[in-house]
């Protein structure tokens, strides 16, 4: 049982959401300075640690992680490994990539190891705004039950991406059962019986993949659609952006247009892992799946407790419309806009800033200019390069803000 931490009035330090970028912060932040131990608090509904991880491994049944055994919460970069020494089989190749239980056992060590398991306080923060207090620049941060922190630096490690819905989904009367079309976040494989159904699943990326074959797992005939060729590829982004080959270029690169584009180009959109790519296109042969690739919907219409889907190639493609399908999965991921965290309204007021496409322009210690605000993640990306969002974007940033956060008078 986790207790959870009571909430103080004033904090040094508040840092809110607790999935892997918060957990990056905190054991990089006591490694290099021990007496910020009792300096912070950190925010999350759940109150838990990587809560979020976890309940999207589990929905997916995600066997194992997509990143290799270096990248993970903890400062010292071979420490999973160590962990790993009697569950060798657990690692994955072709770069020993951690299985999803071995993962979560270490990232648990790691939390007890650093004293974390009661830091977690039980709070979702509404509403960030910049305060005067005694002269000084404060936060104050309003929870969804209307209890106040005023924090003296805050860092935002939410993730923070909104689904992304098609436009034609998002046109559609809601007169369908509303398990019958949901965005991939909506999914949990877990408790679902599907035998003898016939699922489209939307998007190029792995969660596609995943989805697909935890659907065909339960007996279900999937259609896996989307407007790329379904193409493979080991991680998010070449490992090149993982140090100084791509990063120096990105660093050196003085517009942030061009940055933006950068990042667009390292993760070319959705891709699939080799193994998973290789069991779909063996299920393709068994006849229990079919791609339709270059392709989108057109429409799609609820009738007769069925989808009747049209798609942009019906040349092509002219025996959908005449499948009845039972589920629509959107596995088409998130968008981040900070212009959208309804979070930030005050702070976008009182600090404007500028971005690219919805991507902040942060300063180097990823600081919105004018103020002691911190972002991680995703949102940090035309700073800390394409992998931003991924565990070792975790590790990135904090070579960043942890120096800030450990200087006097910041
Ligand atoms: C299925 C899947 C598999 C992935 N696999 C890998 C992988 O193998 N390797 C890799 O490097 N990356 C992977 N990623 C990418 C990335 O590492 C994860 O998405 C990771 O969870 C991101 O960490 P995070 O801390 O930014 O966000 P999250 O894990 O989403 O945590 C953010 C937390 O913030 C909380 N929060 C949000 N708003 C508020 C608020 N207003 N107040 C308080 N708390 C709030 C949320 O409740 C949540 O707990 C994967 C992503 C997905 C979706």
């Amino acid at each position: 049982m986790v207790n959870a931490a009571a909430l103080p009035t004033t904090i040094d330090l508040a840092i809110v959401g607790a999935g892997p970028q918060a957990l990056t912060l905190v054991t990089h932040l006591l490694q290099k300075k021990q007496t910020m131990r009792n300096r912070f608090v950190v925010l999350d509904p759940s109150g838990q640690w990587l809560q979020q991880w976890q309940h999207q491994f589990a929905a997916y049944e995600i066997p194992h992680l997509r990143s290799p055994a270096v990248h993970h919460p903890d400062p010292n970069p071979h420490a999973l490994r160590a962990f790993a020494e009697s569950r060798f089989d657990e690692l994955f190749p072709p770069y020993d990539l951690p299985g999803t239980q071995l993962f979560h056992d270490f990232c648990q060590e790691v939390i007890r190891r650093w004293q974390l398991q009661d830091r977690v306080v039980p709070a979702q923060v509404e509403h960030l705004e910049p305060i005067r207090k005694q002269g000084r620049q404060r936060f104050r941060l309003t929870l969804t039950n209307g209890e106040v922190l005023i924090a003296r630096r805050v860092v935002l490690a939410i993730a923070g991406g909104i689904p992304h819905l098609p436009t034609w989904a998002q046109a559609l009367p809601r007169t369908y059962p509303p398990e019958r079309l949901c965005h991939s976040h909506q999914v949990d494989l877990r408790g679902l019986r599907l035998s003898g159904e016939r699922i489209l699943i939307i998007g190029s990326g792995l969660t596609s993949g995943h989805l697909a074959l935890g659907a065909i797992a339960r007996g279900a005939q999937v259609m896996m659609m989307a407007r790329r060729t379904f193409y493979e590829k080991l991680f998010d982004a070449a490992p090149g952006w993982l140090g100084p080959k791509c990063l120096k270029g990105f660093y050196a690169e003085s517009s942030w247009e061009a940055r933006w584009q950068m990042i667009r180009d390292a993760r070319n959109g959705g891709s699939l892992t080799p193994a998973v790519l290789t069991k779909l296109r063996r299920l393709q042969r068994d006849g229990k799946l079919s791609f339709y690739e270059q392709c989108e919907v057109q429409s799609a219409t609820w009738k007769e407790n069925a989808w009747q889907v049209s798609c942009n190639h019906p040349e092509a493609h002219d025996c959908i419309t005449h499948m009845p399908i039972d589920r629509i999965w959107l596995a088409t991921g998130t968008t981040l806009d900070i212009n959208h965290w309804p979070l930030l309204s005050a702070i976008r007021e009182q600090y404007p800033i500028s971005d690219v496409e919805g991507l902040p322009i942060l300063d180097k210690h990823l600081r919105w200019p004018g103020c002691n605000l911190f972002v991680m993640g995703g949102a940090a990306a035309l700073q800390v390069g394409p992998v931003a969002r991924n565990l070792f974007g975790a590790k990135l940033a904090c070579d960043r803000i942890v120096p800030a956060l450990i200087k006097r008078g910041f």
